[in-house]
């Protein structure tokens, strides 16, 4: 299941790359490396990019990343989450589990996975009811991690 993934992984980088080679400068391909260092499943807001590349000696703006990170959502090779309060976070699309949902902390943006095929048979049933093909179905959830929730506490009382 695994090796199945990174091939995966793999085929989707070289597909990006031959059918949008030009755009894909050595500074988007550093990008791109990041997220597959860190692996599938990791949730990355443009700051911990910054931050990340900071650490590995590369200099790149955070304008720079925000732009980076628009296009390679655009070609497909990372998937965008919006958070209201939280902000945008990338994930690599090339994911072990592409219908998988997320839980948000609004508090500190800590994000946990979670798999639901009630969610996902919702979203089906919706679709073939009205006659929409279906894409996708995924949730995100809003909540307070346990520590926000202590800090909650503490500010109210
Ligand atoms: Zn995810
Ligand atoms: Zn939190």
């Amino acid at each position: 299941m695994s090796s199945s993934s990174f091939a995966g992984s793999d085929r989707t980088l070289a597909l990006g790359l031959h059918q949008d080679g030009r755009r894909l400068t050595p500074q988007r391909r550093i990008v791109l490396q990041l997220f597959e260092s860190v692996g599938s499943g990791k949730h990355l807001s443009a700051e911990d990019v910054h931050h990340h590349l900071l650490q590995a000696n590369s200099k790149v703006s955070l304008a720079t990343i925000y732009r980076t990170l628009r296009l390679l959502v655009s070609l497909g090779l990372l998937h965008e989450l919006e958070l209201s309060e939280g902000g945008h976070r990338f994930e690599l699309a090339s994911h072990d589990q592409p219908d998988h949902h997320h839980l948000v902390c609004i508090g500190c943006g800590r994000t946990e996975e979670f798999e639901s095929d009630s969610v996902l048979e919702a979203g089906r049933n919706a679709a073939e009811n009205i006659g929409f093909k279906l894409i996708e179905s995924t949730l995100n959830v809003r909540a307070l991690c346990p520590s926000c929730q202590k800090q909650d506490m503490n500010i109210s009382s």
